[in-house]
């Protein structure tokens, strides 16, 4: 038997009775098992829910790749991410990135705390694009996948600085950048600066990340930019139902119109305010 804390990547019913659960666990990876009876007993009651953390206990069985979840206990529900649509919509987009992007029964503990965090911020923070953008930039730097922000992919010439050009183009298939002398002529050509900002979203201490802020422009582009080198490595990602990458853009969207709107009225009412009005 086999003890660990586990993150609920996806969750869905299997023939009659049974649930087939994928979960991102602590020591051991990506698992996925088979929770016998777990459709009508209340022996697993919420543990198997999509983004819950527990504890569970399986046993490997033979002959199969699936493993067999005997008990799962409730270590946290995250239920508070549940309140926000766009909350639950980056949640669900970042446990299927990790579904994606992880093997199976490949210890990825760093992973796991990743997701744990985020998970946790979500509890309390309002989901932002940077946050999102963020996460994608982290994800693949703890996967190996980090693109090289620093330096031309081909000739090591540094992308930023007074020798660098006024371009780069990305070279996804290189892992990074080109700088502006090795450009393709056809490329599409990016502002430095676009990328600039991908690097502070990866230093950012994740509670931190709430108050980063980027400019529109940026953050179009870089969202580009990271969408490019996540689908490089699991094309299809965030493409069904909820888990939907588009639909999270249009809440983040929705979202950060809504707060700004709130902010210009606030503003207004202290002028009222103040002009004692
Ligand atoms: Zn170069």
């Amino acid at each position: 038997m086999i003890e660990d804390l586990a993150i609920v990547l996806r969750s869905q019913a299997f023939k009659e009775r049974d649930r087939l659960v994928t979960f991102l666990t602590e020591k051991h990876g990506k698992i996925t098992g088979i929770a016998k009876g777990a459709i009508h007993s209340k022996r697993f009651g919420g543990t198997l829910d999509l983004f819950v953390c527990s504890a569970i206990h399986y046993k490997e069985s033979q002959g199969s790749e699936l493993v067999r979840i005997d008990e799962a206990h409730l270590r946290r529900d995250f239920l508070a991410i549940r309140e926000r649509l766009e909350n639950m919509s980056a949640a669900g987009y970042f446990t299927d990135l990790v579904l994606r992007l992880t093997q199976e029964k490949q210890a990825a503990r760093e992973i796991f705390l990743l997701l744990s965090h985020y998970l946790y911020l979500l509890e309390t923070a309002p989901a932002t694009h940077e946050i999102v953008r963020s996460f994608e930039v982290k994800l693949l730097e703890r996967l190996g996948y980090a693109p090289n922000f620093e330096e031309c992919a081909a000739c090591e010439a540094p992308l930023f600085g007074d020798n660098a050009g006024s371009f780069v183009s990305v070279a996804v298939e290189r892992g990074g950048f080109l700088c502006s002398a090795c450009s393709p002529a056809a490329s599409r050509r990016v502002d430095p600066n676009s990328i600039l900002w991908m690097i502070l979203a990866r230093e950012t201490l994740i509670q931190h990340t709430p108050t980063l802020h980027f400019s529109q422009e940026h953050m179009a582009e870089g969202l580009n930019i990271l969408q490019s080198f996540l689908r490089w490595h699991a094309p299809g990602i965030g493409e069904h139902e909820f888990r939907s990458h588009a639909l999270l853009e249009r809440f983040l969207e929705e979202a950060r119109n809504q707060s700004m709107a709130a902010a210009r009225s606030s503003a207004t009412k202290e002028g009222l305010d103040s002009a004692g009005i």
